[in-house]
């Protein structure tokens, strides 16, 4: 079996993934998960053992993969998101930190009435990452999600069930497959706000690799607003009055966002930042 110290084995697997064009910082980063997953080592045995032999081939179909530019979650079939762990396939986005600005937002100063929340709804769940967060941390609020794609409710289901949590998941468009008379004290969605001309500048990771439903504004041409105009024709009817309606929004879509909401009758509207500065979660009160 031909072996090879664990210290060179990370050095030629950072080399390799820098030279797929991850970049340095990252790559090693990587190399070390990929490396820890493979052999099955932990963090410390990692560190304190630079000098053991390992047999590279079994980090092959991994460095393979990860050199292919698959994202590392789908590799590990794992993302962390607000200190959980949340279960991802290609079926679903992969939970992205700047998303915790939602989970935030709804559970901090603009939530209404401060911790009188009672009915909480995820549109476009995906992973069911910000439902089953917010599960977890309004305990007493009965939380429902929405996605068109059975596919995510799948693992959604999958990952509310690993943290213990009620989420009444409805497959369909929006709003569209909720019960009639069901109210909101709590609306929030991530929607896909990439606009389809933004193709090009997108990493490999996403662009090949990440549901394009989840992705991309199907309007062509537009500026990835056409969720959001929607959300504010169809969400404030299913707000109770001092509901809070919050959603991300992509780079530069927060003030055209902030505009719909008031056009829309909400009041209060509030845009947050994320932690690069970036106008990341849009909200607003029904009257
Ligand atoms: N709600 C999920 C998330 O924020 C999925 C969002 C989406 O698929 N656009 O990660």
């Amino acid at each position: 079996m031909p072996t090879v110290t664990l210290s060179a084995l990370l050095t030629d697997a950072t080399t390799r993934l820098t030279a797929a064009g991850i970049p340095t910082a990252e790559a090693r980063t990587e190399a070390r998960v990929l490396i820890q997953h493979a052999f099955s080592l932990t963090r410390e045995q990692l560190i304190l053992r630079p000098d053991a032999e390992l047999d590279a081939t079994f980090l092959e179909p991994w460095l393979l993969r990860r050199a292919g530019r698959e994202p590392l979650a789908y590799i590990l079939g794992e993302r962390e998101f607000y200190g959980l762990g949340f279960r991802v396939t290609p079926a679903v986005l992969i939970p992205r930190p700047e998303t915790e600005h939602l989970v935030e937002v709804v559970t901090g100063p603009l939530a209404p009435d401060h911790g009188g929340i009672h009915a909480v709804l995820d549109i476009g769940t995906g992973s069911g990452c910000i439902a089953i967060t917010l599960a977890k941390l309004l305990p007493d609020a009965e939380v429902w999600a929405t996605d068109i794609s059975e596919a995510a409710l799948e693992i959604a289901r999958e990952n509310a069930a690993r943290h213990g949590v009620h989420v009444e998941f409805c497959l369909g468009d929006l709003l569209a497959p909720l019960p009639p008379e069901q109210c909101f004290t709590v609306i929030v969605s991530n929607p896909p706000y990439i606009a389809p001309s933004e193709t090009s500048t997108l990493e490999p990771e996403v662009r090949d690799f990440e549901p394009h439903t989840a992705l991309f504004d199907p309007a062509l041409g537009g500026e990835g607003l056409s969720f959001y105009r929607r959300l504010a024709r169809e969400a404030p009817a299913r707000l109770l009055p001092g509901g809070l309606l919050a959603v991300e929004v992509g780079q530069g879509q927060d003030k055209a966002v902030a505009r719909l909401w008031r056009d829309a009758g909400l009041v209060d509207v509030a845009i947050t930042l994320d932690l690069a500065g970036i106008g990341r979660v849009v909200s607003g009160t029904k009257l």
